[in-house]
């Protein structure tokens, strides 16, 4: 079976890993600060707060924006359950913004609408998860003016979007995102195993963030409500998380960003090849903006009818096809809180149809021309 998606580990990474191993340090040592500095690098912000995954990160983030009970987080219905449940974890009751049919990213356009309504009615979001579905950022410039009109903070779940761009800038740069997220879970762009990271430009933010990773305590005296007892002393300020990364994810995230550049050149020419040979089957191919260059974490076809089918037919040629996403507001837990089909009707329509093909570096022009092969034999 072709898998959708796979990491790729070389020599190098497995050696920075034996590396951290015979160090002094498995953990909170000095591998993550190099990772988190050489990731601020690589997305031209000031900075990282590494943890141990991205649903993590997604937590302390939306806790960095002050998000508590009675509080509204909306994000997009197309994604993973994380970037929803993370409100949640606040205590914040959590609704969603439907999808643009083309880019099936969370729509400027409904989120602009949904902002006037809420407005009148007093219930505006504290924060909006804007999730670069697929490795394409939304229209960010447009969701930062909301953001700035209606004083939401907002969040880029960039998890499919490592060393993706957005307006001439890297995505995490922070010029269109108060914080941005990344995942390195091994199907996304560059892998720690497990592992996420928070960017920020704000160093409030990122202090913060620090503490939260890590029970909420301090060091600095300058934070603390008595005088320290000595030099062992520490003081927990706030209520915070074992949230911590190793150095051995750390050094592995170091020598796998080293790697980036070729992993996206990689994704970029089998996606191209991809757009090549699927033109004339009349499938909805993946949308290109002129404003935003994919990491493409995902290469997803829309299929007007018997998706199901064709999935089926591939699984059965051995190629690992999959679905992205099941819309998050119909899953059994969300629609105990009152949502049900029909309520976000674009991110519906697009489930129907979606098919996510194999797309990774490691894959071959031999396997996806046989992929190719086997789509449009059970188009046919
Ligand atoms: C993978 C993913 C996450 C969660 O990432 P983990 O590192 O596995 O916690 C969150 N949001 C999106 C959109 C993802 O794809």
């Amino acid at each position: 079976m072709i898998p959708y998606g796979r990491q790729s580990v070389d020599e190098a990474d497995i050696e920075a890993v034996v590396q951290v191993l015979r160090s002094d340090w498995l953990t909170q040592g000095p591998a993550i600060e190099r990772f988190e500095a050489a990731m601020a690098t690589r997305c031209a912000t000031d900075h990282g707060v590494m943890v141990c995954n991205a649903t993590a990160a997604l937590h302390i983030a939306c806790l960095a924006a002050g998000l508590g009970p009675g509080d509204w987080l909306w994000t997009s219905p197309n994604t993973f359950l994380a970037s929803a449940n993370c409100g949640l974890y606040c205590g914040a009751r959590v609704d969603f913004v439907d999808i643009d049919p083309l880019t099936w990213n969370l729509s400027a356009e409904a989120l602009a609408l949904k902002l006037e309504i809420a407005e009148r009615e007093g219930r505006l979001p504290k924060v909006v998860v804007a999730v670069a579905f697929a490795g394409q950022s939304c229209d960010m410039a447009a969701i930062a003016r909301l953001a700035e009109r209606y004083g939401f903070t907002l969040i880029e779940d960039a998890s499919h979007a490592v060393g993706a761009q957005y307006g001439g800038q890297p995505v995490g740069s922070g010029e269109f995102a108060d914080m941005t997220v990344f995942s390195f879970h091994p199907v996304k762009i560059i892998t720690t195993a497990e592992g996420g990271i928070v960017m920020t430009r704000h160093t409030e933010l990122a202090e913060r963030l620090r503490r939260l990773r890590s029970h909420g305590m301090t060091r600095d005296p300058a934070m603390m409500s008595e005088p320290s007892h000595g030099p062992w002393y520490y003081q927990q300020v706030e209520l915070g998380f074992n949230y911590r990364a190793t150095d051995i994810q750390a050094a592995l995230g170091v020598s796998q960003l080293a790697r980036l550049d070729g992993f996206l050149a990689r994704r970029r020419a089998l996606a191209d090849a991809y757009d090549q040979a699927l033109t004339g089957l009349g499938l909805q191919l993946p949308a290109r903006q002129a404003s935003a260059e994919s990491a493409w974490h995902l290469y997803v076809v829309r299929i007007a009818e018997r998706r199901d089918e064709v999935f089926a037919a591939l699984r059965a040629a051995g190629v690992g096809v999959n679905v992205h996403y099941i819309p998050v507001h119909l899953q059994p837990f969300y629609r105990q809180m009152g949502f049900g089909p029909g309520d976000f009707p674009e991110a519906e329509a697009y489930y129907a149809q979606a098919l996510s093909l194999p797309l990774y570096p490691g894959l071959t022009e031999a396997e996806q021309h046989y992929i190719v092969n086997a789509l449009s034999d059970a188009l046919a």
